[in-house]
């Protein structure tokens, strides 16, 4: 293995850079979790989690990663036999049914290309052709981290309204919280899933449910075996019901540090940070993809994520071994291509504890990789990104 002689530049969607203030925080002893003082701190981190959803409804956190949020959020609605209804659009959703489908949930899919974000008018038709009401919820991905596309949650809500029709709607947000507009309430979202390792800046190892009234409400009726995921039970005012036995403390003074920076920086700038360092990193590739050999998987420039770019590489060239080149000469660490696009594309991701001379210093790493490879590409896109740094 190479010596480490510098600082590893981090650009995997998720796990992202955890800033000093939060690597810091983790290091105290661990303490009596019925200490008045670490349940101060545990309610305080539930209460800004609300800021962060935007909602006045609860929130659930697990001691797991998003696939245990995904299973949560399945488990507490929903019974076997139910429909759902699943746009496919990435990675994510198809991983998600999958999960449904494991607890003999039927899946109601409508296609999609992965290059283009979810098409609402699309989820209106299914639902009206549903007058049974036979379709429970509907799955939908905020930001789909393998195609780098963001849909348009707000659309989707209204064409819910526009069919009457009762499902709820279940978002997962994973890699948009903390990067992008997100309105649980407004928005009349049923279920956010959440997790702790992207924009949020935090270790990986926390998830998390906002549950509006209804989704409450469901639990009721929905029959999936569940304990350890258990809404209910985990919303008792029994502080060792909040996390199923022991919480994962320093987990959580990791994330009470940074979710202190979050609201420092005001959520925001933090969309705005993130959109125009997204843009920085759109005009470097629009320059590499002159020499045909990358080009951007979203189609329609206003889907981009603000959070990852997935580039897709040529057919003939070999996005994983640019990929092996940039972490092993250059110390940048890309995402491969998932699902469909394994081998196929390399995503930058640009999410969460992140600013100029970082994503510079990023793109700098990926052209000098781009020619170590061989992968065709014109040469001057960070210059490109400098340029609308410097003048945006
Ligand atoms: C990362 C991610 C997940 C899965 O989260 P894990 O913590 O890896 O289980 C789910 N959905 C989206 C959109 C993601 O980006």
């Amino acid at each position: 293995m190479k010596p480490s002689t510098g600082r590893n530049f981090l650009h995997t969607p998720g796990p992202t850079n955890i800033p000093e203030r939060v690597l810091r925080a983790m290091l105290q002893p661990a303490m009596d979790f019925s200490d008045p003082v670490f349940l101060d701190m545990t309610r305080s981190c539930f209460v800004d989690l609300k800021k962060i959803f935007r909602t006045e409804s609860e929130v659930v956190c697990f001691a797991s990663n998003g696939h245990g949020a995904w299973e949560a959020a399945l488990v507490n609605t929903l019974s076997a036999g139910d429909h759902v209804l699943v746009p496919q659009y990435g990675h994510f959703t198809q991983n998600w049914a999958e999960m449904a489908e494991s607890f003999g949930i039927v899946v109601d899919e409508i296609p999609g290309d992965w290059r283009h974000a979810i098409d609402p008018d699309a989820i209106e038709q299914k639902l009206r052709e549903d007058s049974g009401h036979a379709i429970k919820a509907i799955l939908t991905v905020h930001t789909d981290t393998a195609t780098g596309i963001t849909s348009d949650l707000p659309a989707m809500r209204r064409a819910i309204d526009n069919a009457g029709h009762p499902a709820l709607y279940m978002v997962d947000t994973v890699a948009a919280l903390g990067t992008a507009e997100f309105r649980m309430d407004d928005w009349g979202i049923d279920v956010a899933v959440g997790g702790s390792q992207k924009g949020l800046m935090q270790p990986p190892g926390l998830a998390f449910n906002a549950v509006s009234a209804k989704a409450l409400a469901a639990c009721e009726t929905a029959t999936l075996p569940r304990l350890y995921w258990d809404w209910q039970r985990r919303l008792e005012d029994a502080y060792y019901r909040w996390f199923c036995g022991t919480p994962p403390e320093h987990l959580l003074f990791a994330l009470r540090e940074g979710l202190d920076m979050v609201l420092e920086e005001g959520l925001e700038n933090a969309f705005e940070r993130h959109q125009r360092l997204a843009e920085a990193v759109r005009r470097a590739v629009a320059v590499w993809s002159r020499a045909n050999a990358l080009s951007l998987n979203a189609l329609n420039p206003d889907e981009c994520s603000n959070s990852v770019t997935t580039i897709l590489v040529a057919d003939g060239y070999d996005a994983d071994a640019l990929r092996i080149t940039a972490r092993e000469k250059f110390d940048v660490s890309l995402g491969s291509g998932l699902g469909r696009t394994r081998g196929k594309a390399f995503r930058i991701g640009h999410m969460g504890y992140l600013n100029e001379p970082m994503i510079l210093g990023a793109l700098a790493g990926t052209e000098a990789s781009l020619e170590a490879a061989g992968i065709p590409h014109e040469k001057g896109g960070v210059d490109a990104a400098l340029e609308f740094l410097a003048t945006s």
